[in-house]
This record gives C-alpha cells, sequence and structure tokens, in this order.
C-alpha cells in the first residue's frame, strides 16, 4: 500500500510525523505521491491553524476519494466527533496512541467501521516513544525529548491538548541521536513542547542531559529549540561557555515586555528577571543571538503597555522576532477577558513589530560582515537557486555550489544580510 503523511505546525509534529513515516516503511508501505492512506498531522495553536487543519483533511478526503484519511494531532485531539462527520475522515487520533497508527489501520480495512482512538484523560498521559530513529530528509534532524506542559498561561490551549509535561528516557534520546550522528546528520535541534522541563517529573536536570549529549563523539551542532528565561540555569549557562558544538543562539519566548501584561499572561517571570538572565548570558557569549516569540493585541493590551513591549525588545537587542496576533481560543482564560483588541490595531502592532525585527536583525547580522563564518548547506533555495543553510548564530547563508555540498560544513566570509 501506498501513503502519505502531511504535516501541519510546530517542530515536535514534524518529529512525530517523521517517527509515523518510519512505522509505516517499516510495514512495508511506500511513500507515494497517489497514496492509499493520507495521514494528516493536525496543529490548534490558533484559530487560523484550526482552520487549516479542517482545510486540509477536506482537501486531502476531496484529492484522494478511496483513501483512508488518518487524522492526529492537536487539533483532532479535540474535535475527533467533528473531524470524522464532517471532514471525511475514517481513523482519528489524538496527541497519544499514534504508535496504534497500524492496529487501527488494519482493523478499518477489515470492518470499514470508522475509528476514533484518543485519551481524554489528558492530564495523565505517559510518554509515548516512537521506538523507531526517523531519518529526516532535512540535513537538521529534531530529537523530541518531552511532551506536554504544566503552565497554563492564560491564553494557550497546549496544556488541555498535548497533556501534562513528561520526559522521554534519556538512553532512548542517547541512542536516537548518536545513530543520527552515525548516518551524517550535523545539527540536532532539542526539542518538547516545553523543552526544558524535560526531567521534573522524573528527577533529572535538563541542563545534564544536555551535557551528556554535546559529550556525544562527532555531533557537530547542538540547538534548544526553545527556552524559557526561567529554565536556564548556571549549569546551562556554563555548557554556553563551555562547548563549541552548543549553537551560539537561544530562542527565548518574551510574549510581552509589558508588566501588566505578563500578569494577566500568568507567565513565569518578570521583565527583570527576563533581562538579567539574558545580560548573565551575554557575559559568557556577548555576541549570542537571541531570538524570540511576541504576542500583541493581548486582551486589554494599551497602547502604552504596547509601547512598553516595544522599548523593552529593543532594550534586549534581540536578533529576531516572531511576531504573533493575539488568537483567542476557546477554553482558555485569555478568551473571555474584557477589552479584546480590534483586529485592525492588532494588525498594526504587528507590522510595527515586523519593521523593528528587521531593524534589529540588520544591527545584529551587520556585525557579522566580513567575518569568517561556518554554515551547514541545507538546501536549494527557489528564488536565488543558492544553496543556502544556518550558521552557529542563526544567520542564513547563501553559496552558489553544487547539490553535492548539502549536508556540509562550509566555511566562507559572511557578506550578504538576508
Ligand atoms: S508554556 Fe505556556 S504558551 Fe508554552 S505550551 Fe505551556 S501553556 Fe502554552
Amino acid at each position: 500500500m501506498k501513503f502519505k503523511i502531511v504535516t501541519l505546525g510546530c517542530k515536535v509534529n514534524g518529529y512525530e510525523s517523521n517517527a509515523v513515516r518510519e512505522q509505516f516503511l517499516l510495514h512495508g508501505f511506500i511513500e507515494d505521491k497517489n497514496p492509499d492512506v493520507v495521514v494528516i498531522n493536525t496543529c490548534s495553536v490558533t484559530s487560523v491553524a484550526d482552520q487549516k487543519s479542517r482545510q486540509h483533511i477536506r482537501k486531502y478526503h476531496r484529492d484522494f476519494p478511496n483513501a483512508i484519511i488518518v487524522v492526529m494531532g492537536c487539533y483532532s485531539q479535540k474535535n475527533a466527533e467533528y473531524i470524522l462527520s464532517n471532514c471525511g475522515a475514517h481513523i482519528v487520533l489524538g496527541t497519544s496512541g499514534r504508535n496504534t497508527i497500524m492496529q487501527c489501520l488494519n482493523e478499518y480495512i477489515s470492518t470499514k467501521v470508522k475509528i476514533i482512538n484518543i485519551n481524554n484523560d489528558v492530564r495523565h498521559l505517559s510518554y509515548e516513544d516512537f521506538n523507531v530513529i526517523a531519518l529526516p530528509k532535512s540535513t537538521r534532524a529534531y530529537v523530541k525529548i518531552q511532551d506536554g506542559c504544566n503552565n497554563f498561561c492564560s491564553y494557550c490551549t497546549i496544556p488541555y491538548t498535548r497533556g501534562q509535561s513528561r520526559s522521554r528516557n534519556r538512553l532512548s534520546i542517547i541512542n536516537e541521536i548518536k545513530t543520527l550522528v552515525k548516518n551524517g546528520y550535523k545539527e540536532i535541534v532539542i526539542t518538547g513542547i516545553h523543552t526544558a522541563h524535560y526531567g521534573l517529573d522524573i528527577k533529572e536536570k535538563f541542563s545534564d542531559l544536555m551535557e551528556e549529549i554535546l559529550n556525544i563523539e562527532g555531533l557537530y551542532r547542538v540547538r534548544v529549540s526553545s527556552i524559557e528565561e526561567s529554565e536556564i540555569d548556571d549549569h546551562f549557562i556554563e555548557l554556553l561557555a563551555k562547548y563549541k558544538n552548543i549553537a551560539n543562539h537561544l530562542h527565548m519566548p518574551l510574549q510581552s515586555g509589558s508588566p501588566t501584561v505578563l500578569k494577566r499572561m500568568h507567565r513565569k517571570y518578570n521583565v527583570e528577571d527576563f533581562i538579567a538572565k539574558v545580560n548573565k548570558i551575554r557575559v559568557v557569549k556577548p555576541d549570542i543571538a537571541i531570538t524570540t516569540d511576541v504576542i500583541v493585541g493581548f486582551p486589554g493590551e494599551s497602547e502604552e503597555e504596547f509601547l512598553e513591549t516595544y522599548e523593552f525588545i529593543k532594550k534586549v537587542g534581540f536578533s529576531e522576532l516572531h511576531v504573533f496576533p493575539f488568537s483567542a481560543r476557546e477554553g482558555t482564560l485569555a478568551a473571555n477577558m474584557d477589552n479584546q483588541v480590534d483586529e485592525k490595531i492588532k494588525a498594526q502592532r504587528v507590522q510595527k513589530l515586523i519593521e523593528l525585527s528587521n531593524e534589529l536583525h540588520h544591527q545584529y547580522a551587520s556585525k557579522f560582515i566580513g567575518k569568517e563564518v561556518e554554515v551547514i548547506l541545507e538546501e536549494r533555495n527557489r528564488k536565488t537557486s543558492l544553496l543556502s543553510g544556518f550558521t552557529s548564530n542563526y544567520l542564513r547563508v547563501s553559496v552558489d555550489l553544487p547539490d553535492s555540498y548539502k549536508g556540509k560544513i562550509y566555511k566562507t566570509i559572511y557578506e550578504v544580510i538576508e
């Protein structure tokens, strides 16, 4: 039989789709553009993501009317019945039980009865290890170490769809990374739903795991997909100072630079903590790239509060921002808060921060013009048809080289800010 996997959402979804792909391949399925089975890994981080999930399920059912449509991920965790009866799906899994996908397929093929296999007791899930080592097509490999979240930020649905924070078995993580390194992957991106909450449920420390990973022989570069200010301990800062193969880049979500908005978001830090930690990191890594996520238009966000965010971002001097307009998520506290911000104002604030992000990125990248950098060449840029990739401090570099350089480490002089 032939299969196709469609992935929406975050890097964890990407990782899980790769693991499911391995399961299909191990069971003799062939990946094909004209599939008998389509798996759609959905996302529910915003209402737009919900809409996209529904659109993709309907599209693939329409495009492949004879195919079995399997849906999994965060959107399906909360909308299984709707997906079965309104979107043309045949099998619905949620954010757990993906390793039952073959069993469900066999059952559906023999009975033709639609299946929902979802565990709704999300706050008591055990970590689902896929026990396959996915060799992604890209040169960079994401390795999932943790799932779920216990923070309950007032705007976020993830704790309700992904469940409580739970850690993967340490040996399983180390073995996977060793296999990926043996298979030539130069960069490993450590990821999770709340990555640095790894270990909380098993009395281990994230920074201890990181040190073990950094000592894996032949591992050229390790990047952490995202880490909160409050989770960067002194040991982790020592690792930044001591190891050459840890990326000179941290993605630290800020969400807002206004103390009053941070409070309404139920975030676990304040702006003083945040900037103090950034300054501490810059003592050991003065030219580190720090990127971040920011939500604008949070309920009640006044012009003054927005300006507080704007000024605080400039003060920190991030190298790039990911900017998101607030999206009211059903079932969250923030969705029912008063003073929801007008969409036009949200759009204006998003635009202002995108302009600021371009300015800050240019300021940061300019410091490296004329300097020698090492880049892992990943893919050919469709527009420029040049081969491009990223440096340790997340600067994109493009060079005119043949495909044989894909996946290779290449030294060059940094000349063009992209
Ligand atoms: S930390 Fe907050 S925003 Fe992040 S997944 Fe957890 S609840 Fe959501």
